[in-house]
């Protein structure tokens, strides 16, 4: 579903990603964990299309960037991004804020919208939400819409980058637990996160990044279990502390 070779970002002078290699299958949920800086969002961007990279291919289905591949706008189309910042529009509704991009991108005609926005906003267990405005919403509310919103454009992989560190800790929950389910309704997914816990209990393998590298990739159980490298061993040590 996924394959990245030999991608290379700089920023000027900074190497930020230094030739990053890996894949994930249809179905898997993979966790990236790091040291802050190590090059974890700047590689979401990546896959994205929201980032330029100076070397390497992002292939996603049939769809490759890179290496004068000019795909990028069926690219984003077939991947999704939820950020920690769950910028939902304030002067627009739950539904409206859900139909904004499948109208404007996708060309969604009027009568199919609404049966859109009750099917995604079911997966994230909101349809109750429907005409709320966001500051009607718990921040734990507001992030659940955000993913909805990003469901609608019908993702074949999605990305989250540290989509609970704004939350407080019993609102964090309520959103893994969206996402969760999401894993186990088969969505492809590539998660940045601190969940310690989530990353080993729900992602089918962790991806351990260390400058700008993939340092240890595999399932989760191996990498949490016996991590063979002192950077993962101390990562691991330093958060499951
Ligand atoms: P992580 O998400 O793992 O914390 P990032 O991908 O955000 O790491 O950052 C990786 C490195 O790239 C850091 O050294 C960071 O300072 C640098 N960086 C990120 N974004 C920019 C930018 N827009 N301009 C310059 N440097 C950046
Ligand atoms: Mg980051």
């Amino acid at each position: 579903m996924l394959r990245i070779e030999g991608l290379r970002k700089f920023f000027g002078a900074l190497e930020v990603l230094r030739g990053v290699d890996f894949e994930v299958e249809t179905g898997d949920v993979v966790a990236v964990i790091g040291r802050s800086g190590s090059g974890k969002s700047t590689m979401l961007r990546c896959i994205n299309g929201l980032e330029p990279f100076q070397e390497g291919r992002i292939v996603v289905a049939d769809h490759v960037l890179g290496e004068g591949a000019a795909d990028l706008r069926a690219l984003r189309t077939e991947v999704g991004m939820v950020f920690q910042s769950y910028n939902l529009f304030p002067h627009l509704n739950v539904a409206d804020n859900i139909t904004l991009a499948p109208r404007v991108v996708r060309g969604v005609p009027r009568a199919e919208r609404d049966a859109l926005v009750d099917r995604v906003l079911d997966r994230v267990g909101l349809l109750d939400k429907k005409w709320a405005y966001p500051d009607e919403l718990s921040g734990g509310q507001q992030q659940r819409v955000a993913i909805a919103r990003s469901l609608a454009m019908e993702p074949r992989v999605m990305l989250f980058d540290e989509v609970t560190s704004a939350l407080d800790p019993e609102l964090t929950g309520e959103v893994l637990r969206t996402i969760q389910e999401l894993a186990g309704s088969g969505m492809t997914m590539v998660l940045v996160t601190h969940e310690m816990g989530f990353a080993r209990g729900v992602a089918t393998r962790t991806m351990f990044m260390h400058e700008g590298r993939v340092w240890e990739y595999g399932p989760s159980e191996k990498l949490f279990d016996s991590p063979e490298t002192p950077e993962l061993q101390a990562f691991i040590g330093l958060n499951l502390k």
